[in-house]
């Protein structure tokens, strides 16, 4: 590794402001020497370590001498556009240059991204789309035509359309496809299969997972960056939703409006009027069950556990039943297309959500975690089911299917220790490393701890907050990214900081993020406040942003049932759900929030922690001894003073 991190190493040929970094190469060293012995590794980085060329450049080396596959797997779409875009890019230099050898890699999207040719021309030849989406046809038509590898963010299609012609796995038929030769998901497919590298989100993975390992080719090696959310998006993948959107969707997959469907070519008089009795009970006692569903949540509470069978979903499962066995004896009539695979995935999709339905109405919950959540703007609800400990499925589809797992983020121990994480992975013996950032925390960041606010509980919280975050806009000149814990909150402070700041205020609950986070960069000066997803993978460098005010500690909704149902079983197992899981997950969320500050090296500025807690109780030594050594205030007057420093090295 030291012929390519070193200071005279083949890094530093290729990239003209290339920085030697004793981190990266201890980083790339420590992957090189586990992924040999195999096993599982939790590797902590922090910003600045240049991470993703640390782990490909030893992973792929390995890879490549052993013939092995390599999966790198991100949380986000960021991520994962750096990765093909700007860091693979630079390693297959280095690969070429260095060693002489090519690879292939591929960026591998789910199913539903990529157009299937088949289910367009049968919605074509069965007239099933509206004269006013005609347009949109022509369109998809052209890009069939042209021959090009498109998927959905290629076209301007509705999601209706999209629904119609988005490949579905269930009635695919592979290379016995007439359109095989010409179809956009199997060429993709094709480079896949013929890469070194896949590149895909978490949530593709584990829903390869679900699928038995048979969408994604055969890989041996994984990493996982963006660590630090697989627990959870493993536990949605790997769990089940139902809702009376899905049941919806499925239904008009036999009937629908005046588009042509399957229900009408049902030839068998009494069948046909039995299967179109059935589909209309069972849209009438689906809309029913899942208003029922709603009522069980308490209208002060988005979600609702359900500890035992919800056993009202009896007759649904009847209805169901019965209209299965109906279409099924009418299978004759739909032995040939533009009918046939349009039935059968019709078919398996019903019967998918039917398992799910049974799951709930009639099994026990021990294993997994059943909850309701209302559903925004209409009288209905989401069924959702995961799996309480995701350990043992970690175990039985990761460690021991695959010869090697990393898990890399900036944000996986707590305290230095990475235990937490590990316990929630079910990964007890893995090796570890952490490593902290080169970036200068020490004389760039300002910890802001005011010690004169009351805390969460205690009232005047939320004026106290308000009033602290415009001084704190007022003394940064704007440029603040403020972070919240709850919808609720950010929708009661943000209008009482517009009472006593001029600065534009881009709110995420007044626009979507996409759009608040572009209006903000477009207006210097003004300040960004967001909830949950503003506190990791924002990129704000340079002047974007000096000044980060974190109201809350984060920690995790006690009585979101996930959440709930997790630490039952820690105490059923003698841990203290507070200490074992409350206090590292909010420690984890908080790194996160404090590194959105300092993005580059040169960039500067002050995190201020309105959140009393920190300082008064005995756990919050644990939040600040997590994150990197700065300077720490209690004085205004010393964000004042630091701030007037702008662009300078020195301290207060
Ligand atoms: S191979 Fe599959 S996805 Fe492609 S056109 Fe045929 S059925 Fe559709």
């Amino acid at each position: 590794m030291d012929e390519i991190f070193g200071r005279e190493g083949c890094l530093s040929d290729i990239l003209p402001f290339y920085e030697h970094r004793t981190q990266q190469e201890e980083m790339a060293s420590f992957l090189a020497r586990t992924i040999s012995s195999g096993g599982i590794a939790f590797i902590e980085a922090g910003t600045g370590t240049g991470k993703t060329v640390a782990y490909l450049i030893p992973a792929l080396e390995y890879c490549l001498r052993e013939n092995r596959i390599l999966a790198v797997t991100t949380e986000t779409k960021t991520l994962q556009k750096q990765l093909v875009d700007k860091d693979l890019p630079i390693v297959k230099k280095i690969f070429s240059d260095h060693y002489g050898i090519d690879f292939r890699y591929s960026l591998c999207l789910g199913s539903a991204n990529y157009p299937c040719r088949k289910r367009f021309e049968l919605m074509i030849g069965r007239g099933g789309f509206l004269f006013e989406e005609k347009d949109q046809v022509e369109d998809i038509s052209s890009a069939f035509e042209e021959g090009k590898t498109f998927t959905r963010y290629d076209l301007n299609v509705s999601p209706l359309i999209w629904k119609e012609i988005e490949r579905d796995s269930d009635m695919c038929g592979g290379f016995d496809c007439a359109y095989s030769k010409t179809c956009p998901f199997q060429r993709a497919r094709k480079e896949w299969f013929s890469s070194q590298l896949l590149v895909m989100n978490h949530y593709l993975f584990f829903s390869n997972v679900a699928a038995g390992k048979t969408y994604l080719p055969k890989f041996d090696v994984v990493i996982f960056d963006e660590a630090h959310s697989v627990e959870q998006i493993a536990a949605r993948q790997l769990g089940f939703n139902l809702s009376y959107g899905l049941l919806l969707d499925i239904l008009e997959r036999f009937h629908h409006r005046n588009k042509k469907m399957l229900l009408p070519k049902i030839k068998e008089r009494s069948i046909q009027d039995e299967s179109r009795a059935l589909f209309f009970e069972i849209e009438k006692e689906g809309r029913l069950y899942f208003e029922n569903a709603r009522k069980m949540t308490d209208d002060r509470k988005r979600s609702f556990r359900v500890k035992s069978p919800l056993t009202d979903g009896e007759y649904l499962l009847d209805l169901i039943d019965r209209f299965i066995l109906a279409i099924s004896s009418a299978e004759a009539d739909f032995a040939d297309e533009p009918y046939k695979s349009e039935y059968e995935a019709a078919r398996s999709k019903i019967a998918s959500f039917k398992n799910a339905l049974s799951t709930i109405t009639k099994k026990s919950t021990s294993d997994i975690v059943v909850w309701i959540d209302r559903e925004d703007n209409v009288n209905s609800a989401t069924i959702y089911g995961a799996p309480i400990d995701t350990g043992p499925l970690m175990e039985l589809e990761i460690y021991s299917f695959y010869d090697y797992t990393a898990f890399i983020s900036a944000t996986l121990a707590v305290n230095n220790e990475f235990t937490f994480i590990k316990n929630r992975l079910g990964a007890a013996e893995a090796e570890t490393l952490s490593l902290d950032s080169p970036f200068d925390y020490a004389s760039r960041v300002l910890l802001y701890l005011p010690d004169d606010l009351p805390s969460p509980q205690e009232t005047g919280f939320t004026d106290a907050i308000a009033e602290r975050s415009a001084r704190l806009i007022t003394a940064s000149g704007g440029n603040c990214l403020i972070l919240f814990t709850s919808y609720e909150m950010l929708k009661d402070v943000i209008p009482r900081i517009r009472i006593l700041v001029g600065n534009e205020i881009f709110s995420q609950s007044e626009s979507d993020s996409v759009k608040a986070v572009a209006d903000y960069c477009a207006a210097p000066g003004s300040v960004l406040a967001g909830t949950h997803s503003f506190w990791q993978g924002l990129d704000l460098p340079g002047d974007l942003l000096t000044c980060v005010i974190i109201t809350k500690l984060p920690f995790p909704v006690p009585d979101r049932p996930e959440i709930e149902a997790r630490t039952e079983r820690l105490a059923e197992k003698g841990v203290n759900p507070f200490y074992g899981f409350h206090v590292p997950s909010a420690v984890i969320q908080f790194k996160q929030g404090f590194g959105r500050l300092m993005r580059r090296n040169t960039d500067r500025g002050v995190v201020a922690v309105l959140d009393s807690r920190i300082v008064t109780k005995g756990y919050g030594k644990t939040f600040i001894q997590s994150i990197p050594e700065c300077i720490q205030s209690s004085s205004f007057k010393d964000v004042e003073r630091f701030m007037k420093k702008k662009g300078k090295q020195t301290a207060i």
